[in-house]
């Protein structure tokens, strides 16, 4: 499926859920059959042999790609979750938001120093959330090897907050 056929499955939602926000709906890409199967492969394939052991999935649609790319890597799935979720042991971290502040968590067993790491989520945006997700796996002790989005929005400079993590996405705008 050609990228411009994937993006064709991405609805634009004006002002939500905030004005001046337009919010990417990837709903009827995860709907579509082939969209499904073909961002799956893709997130995966750049990693089939770097030994990855995990693949973090950002709450909440960044669970839904993870899950199924950590079964094409042979690897483990481990969720970063908003506060309050999570019933074991916690680490946490605040995080902003293009629209707004929030926390995150990870099960403080979750992933170790030992772990090779794949964090995956469906929209690189400011690149708050995942420069979050890298300050939670720190505290664990683990270093987050490489990330990959659906997309991202060029134009918010999400990139320039990951340093010199590498960074894979399938779309960009
Ligand atoms: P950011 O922290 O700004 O990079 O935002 C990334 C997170 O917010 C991701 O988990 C996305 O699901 C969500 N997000 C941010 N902006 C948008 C957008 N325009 N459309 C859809 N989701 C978004």
């Amino acid at each position: 499926m050609a990228p411009d056929e994937l993006s064709g499955l991405i609805r634009d939602i004006p002002d939500f859920p905030k004005p001046g926000i337009v919010f990417k709906d990837i709903t009827p890409l995860l709907a579509d059959p082939a969209g499904l199967a073909a961002v799956v492969a893709r997130l995966a394939e750049p990693f089939q042999d770097d030994g990855v052991t995990k693949v973090v999935g950002i709450e909440a649609r960044g669970f839904i790609l993870a899950a199924p790319v950590a079964v094409a890597l042979g690897a483990g799935f481990v969720p970063v979750r908003k506060a309050g979720k999570l019933p074991w042991d916690i680490h946490r971290q605040s995080y902003e938001l293009e629209y707004g502040t929030d926390l995150l968590e990870i099960h403080r067993d979750a992933v170790t120093d030992q772990d090779r790491v794949l964090v995956i989520d469906d929209v690189l945006a400011t690149g708050g959330t995942a420069a979050a997700v890298v300050e939670l796996l720190a505290q664990s002790g683990a270093t987050v090897d490489a990330m990959a989005f659906l997309l991202e929005l060029g134009f918010l400079e999400g990139r320039s907050r990951l340093g010199a993590t590498p960074i894979t996405t399938l779309l960009s705008y």
